[in-house]
């Protein structure tokens, strides 16, 4: 599943290229989207802006209809220049809003609606989001809400540090490589109860999640696409730019032990981690 800072830097990328301009050019494989497009057209309408919020990708258009999407694990958007070739196959389209000079594609992308703003404040999934550890990055933007996210993460006291850092009702942004990843940094045992933890312990675990972010963010990426250009070491070697993520079975780069990872949670993810690093609490 993309993180939030994918997502974060596909929608600042497409706000750039397409905020301000009108609508030219709307298409969809989703019959209800279809059916509600044909309604209410989008084509004339003036984009207003793309943003993020967690993992959710909302584009505003003139006239109080919002597009949104969820990337879920396979999707991602595209910019084209008008009339450029796309570097995926039509056939995994799933949305286009196009201008006079651009062409946004989501491909792949399962959950794509239109809304006004008023579902957009009782959708369920929405709603429900914590805290953005991005919400005060770029311009324009609020504040990141600390203590609410702290408050979060006490409340599920029982729960792994790992799965916490994963739930996006506790705090929207972090996917499954800066999970391990985070933790791995921060000195912190995927597996602890969060009520193990120290306030210092869970400060940190947010202090390197919204380092981690927003690094990625600022890290250019001419496709949208998740996965490409994550860097968390600083490394300049390609081959090393992640701590744990991926890497069971070989030696830690920071003290040599072996790398540990299991299959945790429903959908079975891997979780990667170093004993000697992550010592248990
Ligand atoms: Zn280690």
């Amino acid at each position: 599943m993309p993180e939030g800072d994918t997502i974060f830097r596909a929608a600042r990328t497409l706000h750039r290229a397409l905020a301000g301009k009108v609508v030219t050019r709307f298409e969809s494989v989703f019959p209800a989207l279809t059916r509600i497009a044909e309604d209410h057209p989008i084509v004339g309408r003036t984009i207003e802006s793309v943003a993020a919020r967690g993992k959710h990708l909302l584009m505003t258009f003139s006239g109080d209809l919002v597009l949104h999407t969820h990337m879920r694990m396979n999707g991602s958007w595209h910019i084209y220049p008008a009339g450029a070739r796309w570097q995926r196959p039509a056939r995994d389209m799933r949305v286009v809003v196009g201008t006079a000079d651009a062409v946004a594609v989501g491909f792949n992308v399962p959950i794509v609606e239109l809304l006004t703003p008023h579902q957009l404040t009782r959708h369920r999934e929405l709603q429900r989001l914590g805290p953005d550890l991005l919400s005060d990055v770029g311009p324009g933007d609020g504040t990141f809400d600390r203590d609410e996210v702290k408050r979060r993460m006490r409340a599920r006291e029982g729960d792994a540090i790992g799965d916490v850092l994963l739930n996006q009702r506790v705090m929207a942004g972090i996917g499954n490589v800066l999970k391990s990843e985070i933790l791995f940094i921060a000195g912190i045992d995927p597996f602890t109860p969060v009520s193990r933890l120290t306030d210092n312990d869970v400060e940190r675990a947010l202090d390197v999640a919204r380092e981690q972010l927003a690094a990625n963010v600022k890290e250019r990426s001419q496709l949208l696409h998740p996965s490409i250009g994550r860097r968390t070491t600083r490394s300049m070697d390609p081959n090393a730019r992640l701590w744990v993520y991926s890497r069971g079975g070989k030696p830690c780069r920071r003290c040599g032990a072996t790398i540990q990872s299991r299959k945790t949670g429903l959908d079975a993810r891997l979780t990667y981690w170093c004993r000697m690093c992550q010592a248990p609490r």
